[in-house]
């Protein structure tokens, strides 16, 4: 069993460990293991890396060492971190080089951790599998033929194998917490509005969130607890009053299953056993597990798909090879827009622009755009009223185990599909997690899902250890 934060920490601190030497032993495995991988599309710089470690051996010296001082960790490429290259996974960010640090980066530099490396990831977040990263494919550490899982799958795989402790990834659909469970980590989703976005490279606005992967809960939890918290420089930041009352509540030791959202064609045998198998454990260790209805619970992943484009297609109106990025000449202003991005953009990112622009177009706004927003409304009322009476919903956290590579790049809808347990948790704004649940005969690994209230992971992370012992 790999070492948790908070035995490094105690090593670091007494001295048996150092700084130096846990950089790179880690440093080592990326070397060993990435070429086969790819997690990665780059490590930070040599100074920025030297000045944290000097940074992290100060705040030992002077006793102001957090549990994460000392301690390398790898953040998504759509993370900024000034003066580092910082893609998106995209060509037409290739050479873009971040101007200013994103809060999480100002907070984790804050608190001493090594930022040691850029991970792979879907241009742009969009996708499940990094198959749509313009720079290569992220391969599962569990079985080299399978996906990782995205469009995180870097800052999962890193974590996997053992490059790093923790990693931080975003999530707008679930782009942390497919890949968590694709590659055997947890990975948090957090309540929207509880980590900053200020300098995560937009995707949906309205549903993107930055949160970590680690091999335990408790490991989430503590990189959960640097990166979040108010900031001025997002609107959309939780205030602290607006935050939930973290620890005080009790939990009811109630789990809620919506089984006819569960039980449906196209899941895989193996995970709904498995699914069933958690839920027995949960059972026996003094867990109620509860059957509920959620009615618009069906129409979640199709409002997701129709939101999420809308907010694509104006966040990426700003790649206009003027401003920054890939620039191509063209006879007029407007050819030079279009050449630039003709070029710059992947497959997958121009048709969410185009569905975006088609749903945000006069005559189809209120048909589709506003409708979404009218049943995401609902769908979060339902979730307000369901934690009145369970302390967590559970799901698998895909359909489907690690799938191979180039099995579903031709067939987008079928990519879609497969994020049907994950998208919930960010229309609606609360927090979920995923936690590894055992391998499929093959050794792949499954996921368990929980979705919380609103701000109240503390619930995830009190259910989440519970879980894990089983
Ligand atoms: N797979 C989903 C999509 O393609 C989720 C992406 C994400 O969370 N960034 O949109």
């Amino acid at each position: 069993m790999q070492k948790t934060l908070k035995q490094l920490h105690e090593e670091l601190k007494s001295g048996t460990l150092t700084v130096d030497d846990l950089v790179s032993s880690y440093k080592k495995v990326i070397n060993e293991k990435d070429g086969e991988i790819h997690a990665l599309l780059g490590m930070y710089s040599d100074s920025l890396v030297a000045s944290q470690i000097t940074k992290a051996k100060e705040m030992f010296a002077n006793g102001t060492a957090t549990v994460l001082t000392g301690i390398p960790i790898v953040l998504k490429d759509n993370i900024l971190v000034k003066g580092e290259y910082a893609t998106g996974a995209s060509k037409i960010l290739e050479n873009y080089v971040a101007t200013y640090d994103a809060t999480v980066v100002t907070r984790l530099k804050e608190a001493g951790a090594i930022l040691l490396a850029r991970a792979n990831m879907d241009e742009f977040a969009m996708g499940g599998s990094t198959e749509n990263s313009a720079f290569g494919v992220t391969k599962n550490p569990y079985d080299l033929t399978k996906v990782s899982g995205g469009s995180s799958g870097g800052s999962a795989a890193v974590v996997a194998y053992g490059g790093v402790p923790v990693s931080l990834g975003s999530d707008t659909g679930g782009s942390i917490r497919q890949p968590a469970s694709f590659c055997g980590v947890v990975g948090l989703k957090t309540t929207y509005g509880d980590v900053s976005r200020y300098g995560l490279m937009a995707m949906g606005s309205s549903l993107d969130q930055i949160g970590p992967f680690g091999k335990s809960v408790e490991d989430v939890e503590e990189v959960y607890k640097i990166i979040s918290g108010y900031d001025v420089h997002d609107s959309t930041s939780l205030k602290d009053g607006e935050r939930g009352i973290k620890n005080e509540e009790q939990i009811k030791k109630v789990i809620g299953v919506p089984r006819d959202f569960i039980n449906r064609d196209g899941i895989d045998k193996e995970v709904i056993t498995n699914f069933n198998e958690s839920l027995e454990k949960l059972k026996k260790s003094g867990y109620l597990i509860k059957d509920i209805t959620i009615p618009n619970l069906e129409k979640a992943l199709s409002v997701y798909y129709i939101i999420m484009p809308a907010e694509v297609s104006s966040n990426l109106a700003r790649y206009d090879g003027i401003r920054y990025g890939l620039s191509r000449g063209g006879e007029t202003s407007i050819r030079s827009y279009f050449e630039s991005r003709t070029a710059g953009f992947g497959e997958e990112v121009r048709r969410r622009i185009l569905l975006g622009t088609y749903v945000l177009s006069s005559g189809y706004y209120d048909a589709y755009y506003n409708k979404a927003n009218i049943v995401r409304a609902m769908l979060t009322e339902e979730f307000v009223k369901i934690f009145k009476d369970v302390d967590v919903i559970a799901t698998p956290t895909s359909p489907v185990p690690a799938f191979g590579i180039g099995e579903k790049t031709k067939d987008p809808l079928a990519m879609y599909l497969a994020d049907i347990f994950t998208v919930p948790a960010n229309i609606v704004g609360v927090p979920a997690i995923s936690i590894p649940s055992g391998k499929t005969e093959k050794g792949l690994p499954f996921g368990m899902q929980f979705t919380a209230a609103h701000t109240r992971e503390d619930v995830l992370f009190t259910i989440g250890k519970d879980f894990e012992k089983l």
